[in-house]
């Protein structure tokens, strides 16, 4: 997953935050520890002296190894004694430590020069919050997906009781969520405007991000628009749209089908969708196009590989938002 500058900028400070903050709050707990008990100032002055006398073993002949040893002594005696004053104290026995939100990297990011799991998590966490404010995500929950707008009367067209079939639907996308992995199934959404298809992207979009996963959220009209202006140089973004789209660990496009085709657009889903085909990697399609429209619109190899490889929903029932406006 690749993200932009401006998040690493963004998940740098929330790091360096953190260490200042632990660092702060072990120099508070030393200075009150130190004004109750001057002894404790004695007693780590002799173990830094301990690590200052302990290179002079080098030029020893004989008795290095008696110096060595003596110095460990004085050093374990003087932490036992710290630990004592602490229970004195009634403190516990790691207070004069620095206590890192993350022990790993303490608090730096970065472990043996890799990116550390704190610091991934908190640029997944970053870009998705920047990506809940472009769009519904906190208001298009599972929790607010309301099964009640849909008929309990069979649907000619479909064969199928639009309140049941969408209970199977919601069931499946919210165990979907739960067990997302990086290597879950496909999923394409289909069915006509307003059944719900986008509030349910948006639900596992969000539950997904959740779990610390990276997720790729856009209409097929704006993704393809990132990737054009990428491609023909006019992007004036820090984000590589293509290097996102193609690495994200779940990638959603709602409303394919909707975007303006042209050569360009069609070449760049068919390497979309065979890239993360190949490599494994998550999509959800939602579309109102019926098979037919989607070969009619796209090459029949984007289609057969999506008809092939992704598990099909069918949603039905009325318009919802027009339910809504009704109410
Ligand atoms: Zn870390």
């Amino acid at each position: 997953m690749s993200y932009s500058i401006k998040v690493f900028k963004k998940a740098s400070d929330v790091i360096t935050n953190r260490r200042l903050a632990a660092e702060n709050e072990q120099a508070r707990n030393h200075q009150e520890c130190v004004t109750i008990s001057p002894e404790i100032s004695v007693l780590e002055k002799e173990m830094a002296q301990c690590a200052l006398d302990a290179p002079k073993a080098i030029g020893m002949k004989n008795n290095a190894d008696e110096f060595i040893k003596n110095l460990m002594g004085k050093n374990l005696s003087a932490q036992k004694r710290i630990r004592e004053i602490l229970s004195e104290l009634n403190l516990p026995s790691d207070y004069l430590e620095v206590k890192y939100f993350c022990k790993d990297c303490k608090d730096t990011g970065f472990v043996d020069g890799k990116m550390c799991e704190c610091l991934k998590d908190c640029m997944k966490k970053i870009s998705f919050e920047e990506m809940s404010d472009k769009l519904p995500v906190k208001s298009s929950t599972f929790d607010s997906f309301d099964l009640s707008y849909y008929p309990t009367e069979k649907d000619f067209e479909t064969g199928f009781i639009p309140r049941e079939r969408m209970q199977v639907i919601f069931n499946y996308c919210q165990s979907y969520a739960e067990d997302f992995s990086k290597n879950s199934d496909n999923i394409l959404f289909y069915g006509e405007t307003g059944l719900g298809k986008t509030h349910l992207s948006l639900a596992i979009a969000g539950k997904v991000s959740e779990k610390g996963y990276g997720v790729v959220y856009g209409s097929a009209q704006n993704l393809m628009n990132s990737l054009e202006n990428e491609k023909f140089g006019k992007s004036n973004s820090d984000v590589s749209a293509e290097q996102s789209i193609l690495n994200c660990d779940l990638l959603i496009i709602d409303d394919l089908g909707a975007e303006f085709s042209t050569h360009f657009t069609i070449s760049a889903l068919y390497n979309i969708i065979n890239t993360r085909l190949l490599e494994n990697k998550p999509v959800i399609i939602s579309t109102n196009l019926t098979p037919a429209e989607m070969e009619n619109r796209y090459s029949r190899r984007i289609t057969s590989r999506i008809y092939g490889n992704y598990k099909y929903l069918i949603f039905c029932g009325k318009d919802i938002r027009q339910l809504k406006d009704s109410y």
